[in-house]
């Protein structure tokens, strides 16, 4: 379990870019939202602990993780969007630096580099975007740590790899591990998510399970517009709502574009109400 309480940063003096975060973010899948500029390559930087917060506290699994000890550097990793590992191939990679965490597993390496037709010796100066996230994300995937934050993983991926990738993500994935995913694409992903994490403004909108959100919420589709919708959109078949979910026990899928819009709408923070109380 991920503690944060109060954290703030800035990179310029009086520009917060992060304004009192504060979450508790458990184990599962999470997914990362939020327009452009709203904080979460600094959220995950700070989780990261590359960035350190002018204020507030961090903790993992009751550690303050602002001393950065050898120990719990090794149960997190980042993969940033524009991640280029420092050394020439993935198996440099496991040499050099997966020696580090002892989570690594070098079958689930091979694993995911071969659903990639992948060996790890291709260098990865002379790939493309999509084939270095490919092998970026084989390598995240099988460190294994406790908290594993991906920046738009699947970006640049054909959609037959983008489709690989979920089921590494699946497969890869252990109980208690905490994954952070931050993307905008969040279309072919939707069935594998636990958790949802907004930002808005540098301010945590949103931290909640997908359970506790399809409990208060239901997302539907319908030709007529349905009469107590809290939120909706028109599209060529109908309609596409948020109403509150009068049946908690029956769940409907989260449409996750629909509920990143209406979380920014002015009906934001009485939708952030409803899940919440
Ligand atoms: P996101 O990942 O959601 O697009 P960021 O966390 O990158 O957002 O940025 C949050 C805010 O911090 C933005 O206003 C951005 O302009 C600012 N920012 C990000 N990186 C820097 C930096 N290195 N120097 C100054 N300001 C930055």
């Amino acid at each position: 379990m991920i503690k944060l309480e109060d954290i703030t940063f800035s990179y310029r003096r009086g520009v917060p870019a992060l304004i009192d975060a504060t979450a508790e973010i458990g184990a599962g899948i999470n997914l990362l939202l939020g327009p452009n500029g709203s904080g979460k390559t600094t959220l995950l930087k700070i989780l990261a602990t590359t960035l350190m917060p002018e204020q507030g506290t961090y903790q993992m699994d009751g550690a303050q993780m602002d001393k950065r000890t050898p120990s719990d550097l090794s149960k997190l990793f980042f993969l940033s969007e524009d991640e280029k590992f420092p050394l020439n191939t993935i198996n440099d990679m496991v040499v050099h630096h997966a020696c580090f965490y002892p989570t690594f597993s070098i079958a689930a390496l091979r694993n995911n580099l071969a659903a990639y037709n992948m060996s790890g010796d291709e260098k990865l100066s002379d790939m493309s975007l999509g084939q270095r996230k490919k092998a970026n994300v084989a390598y995240a995937l099988a460190l294994g740590t406790d908290l594993l934050m991906l920046d738009e993983p699947a970006n640049g991926m054909d959609i037959g790899s983008k489709k690989i990738f979920n089921q590494l993500l699946a497969s890869n994935y252990r109980d208690g591990q905490i994954v952070i995913i931050a993307t905008h694409t969040v279309h072919d992903m939707k069935n594998l998510f636990d958790g949802v994490i907004m930002l808005n403004q540098g301010h945590i909108e949103l931290c909640a399970s997908v359970e506790r959100i399809t409990r208060r919420l239901a997302f539907v589709i319908s030709s007529a517009l349905p009469p107590q919708a809290l939120y909706k959109e028109s599209d060529l078949q109908g309609y596409r709502a948020i109403v509150i979910n009068e049946m908690a026990e029956e769940e409907t899928n989260i449409d996750y574009e629909l509920l990143y819009a209406a979380l920014l709408s002015p009906v934001g923070e009485e939708i952030v109400n409803l899940i919440k109380n």
